[in-house]
């Protein structure tokens, strides 16, 4: 298959590479020149613009920073550009309502268009294990579907557009207050003298487990290995734990949902993020 892939960066780079890695003809785009030798050197084809890759092509993937952003794409280079009857799936993680904007858009002119944001960070990209969590009709979600399991482990249909982007930050949302919550429990434990594999020990296999503890536990040397064994190095970066966790607040507060611990944890990352953007988002145990 013909593939236009469009933001080649620290995920949509390793993305790319699988996409050619599974046999298909890969045209790549970004704006960044290193993106492009990259992506060059993993077997895609590399082109000036986007509009340029995508000339004649079956489908179109992106990975791009924002909404404002993958909107301007869609509008200026994709739709129209690509093919009619090529399919389009954006991966970016962006608000709701600017992926069913961008998705009607692509429909009104003809193209089908998921929205299919990822979960997993940069190993999970190069390695091809993303789970995806789609949004679209099913015709359009059936058409993605081969396209994304070349870069995921799982691919699972949320609903009509936009319910991929609204999976994404309820998960993320869940997963910011889970790891706020274990890390208050093990700093907690420590103060009262339990040693804190004893607390894993216990907690582990009790009503406190969850996944912030037996996945990514935000103490080292305790639960398999995680960033916290790597001073909270490489894994999912704290800015962008909080880029997420505003897009949870914006769509909760257009739906009327009420979520104070989300907007509490937006604040806790919020602080957090002002010195420590970079760190894992399991770092935030070192404010406790
Ligand atoms: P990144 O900044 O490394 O990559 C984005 C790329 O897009 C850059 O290479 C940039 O040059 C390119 N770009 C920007 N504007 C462009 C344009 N107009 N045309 C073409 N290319 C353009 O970001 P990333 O970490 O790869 O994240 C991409 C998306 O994936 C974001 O929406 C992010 O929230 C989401 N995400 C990231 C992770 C992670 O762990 N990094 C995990 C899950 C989801």
């Amino acid at each position: 298959m013909k593939i236009a892939f469009i933001g080649l960066g620290n995920m949509g780079g390793g993305m790319a590479a699988n996409l050619a890695k599974a046999g298909h003809d890969v045209r790549a785009f970004d704006l960044a020149a290193p993106a492009l030798t990259a992506a060059r050197d993993a077997g895609c084809t590399t082109f000036d613009t986007a509009k340029e890759a995508c000339e004649g092509v079956d489908a179109v993937v992106s990975m791009l920073p924002n909404g404002a952003i993958v909107k301007g794409v869609y509008e200026n280079e994709v739709i129209g550009r690509a093919p009619a009857g090529a399919v389009l799936l954006d991966c970016s993680t962006i608000d709701v309502a600017t992926a069913r904007d961008v998705i009607g858009a692509a429909q009104g002119a003809g193209y089908d268009m998921v929205d299919a944001p990822v979960s997993g960070g940069i190993a999970a990209a190069n390695g091809g294990t993303l789970t995806f969590m789609v949004g679209g009709t099913d015709a359009a979600f059936k058409r993605a579907e081969p396209i994304l399991s070349a870069m995921g482990k799982a691919v699972i249909h949320a609903g009509d557009a936009g319910n991929g982007q609204a999976a994404k930050i309820c998960n993320n949302m869940l997963l910011a207050v889970q790891m706020i919550g274990t890390a208050e429990a093990f700093s907690m434990a420590d103060k009262l003298g339990l040693d804190p594999q004893t607390f894993y020990d216990i907690s582990s296999v009790s009503s406190g487990q969850c996944w912030s503890m037996t996945s990514y536990c935000p103490v080292p040397g305790v639960g398999p290995q995680s960033p916290s064994d790597n001073d909270y190095q490489g894994g999912f970066a704290s800015a962008l734990m909080l880029k997420d966790l505003k897009l949870a607040m914006e769509a909760a507060g257009s739906a009327g949902a009420n979520t104070p611990l989300g907007k509490h944890a937006q604040e806790i990352y919020e602080a957090f993020v002002q010195d420590n953007g970079a760190l894992d988002f399991s770092g935030i145990i070192k404010t406790l």
